[in-house]
């Protein structure tokens, strides 16, 4: 077995149920999780502290190649710690989702962030979710997933998640627009070929676990 081959990897875009999907997927498996979002997240947060300019590539591509983050990839125990602090919280407020299409538009933040999830995942087991992570970081995945599910659907999940913190057009913005920004450089609305669509609208997260776990199990994986 190839060392990179004990992975699953699953795409989608927000409001698909990647990561509690992943997440139960890693439960099931006895799999580590990598949550690659909160990494762009963690170099968005490094910038908001910093006041970088939203448009400036350079230093959103040189704040990438020198801040410090710290993944944890225990399912039960997500955390992220950026250039040493706590940021599991602060990765998940709404200026950090509006400010992270800066990071994940730039090219050389792409091809940093990709490097270091690479060398995370290199000889272990892991469920890893994200955009790119079975076109990019990881194409020879033993398992390869697209969550899909309808824009509606992904917007009320989003809504249930942020109840009270965003208004409509804020939600909208957090959805569909970073959907459109996300997909500059990274096309997760398509499957790339060997790449198995699962559409979630309507299935409940045990059954999409209970899906992804059946692929593992028919690819060869315990
Ligand atoms: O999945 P999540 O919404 O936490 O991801 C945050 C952002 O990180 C996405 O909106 C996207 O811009 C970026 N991302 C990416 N490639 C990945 C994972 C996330 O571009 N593999």
């Amino acid at each position: 077995m190839s060392p990179m081959s004990a992975i699953v990897a699953i795409d989608g875009p927000s409001g698909s149920g990647k990561s509690t999907t992943a997440r139960g997927v890693a439960r099931r498996l006895g799999y580590g999780y990598l949550d690659t979002g909160a990494m762009y997240r963690g170099v968005a947060v490094a910038c908001l502290r910093d006041g970088v300019d939203h448009e400036d590539v350079e230093r959103i591509a040189e704040m990438t190649r020198t801040v410090s983050l710290d993944i944890s990839t225990v399912p039960d125990d997500q955390r992220l710690l950026v250039d040493g602090v706590d940021a599991t919280l602060t990765i998940r407020e709404p200026s950090v989702s509006a400010w992270v299409s800066a990071v994940s538009t730039n090219a050389a933040s792409r091809a940093e962030l990709v490097q270091r999830q690479r060398a995370i995942i290199a000889a272990g087991r892991y469920v890893v979710e994200g955009r790119d992570i079975t076109t990019v970081v990881c194409p020879e995945a033993a398992v390869r997933v697209l969550l899909v599910a309808d824009p509606v659907r992904r917007m009320a999940r989003r809504g249930a998640e942020l109840a009270g913190v965003l208004d409509e057009a804020a939600l909208h913005d957090q959805v569909l627009r970073r959907d459109k920004d996300d997909s500059t450089l990274v096309n997760f609305t398509d499957a790339a070929p060997g790449v198995t669509v699962v559409d979630s609208t309507e299935l409940t997260v045990d059954e999409v676990v209970e899906t992804i776990v059946g692929l593992a199990h028919d690819a060869g994986l315990t």
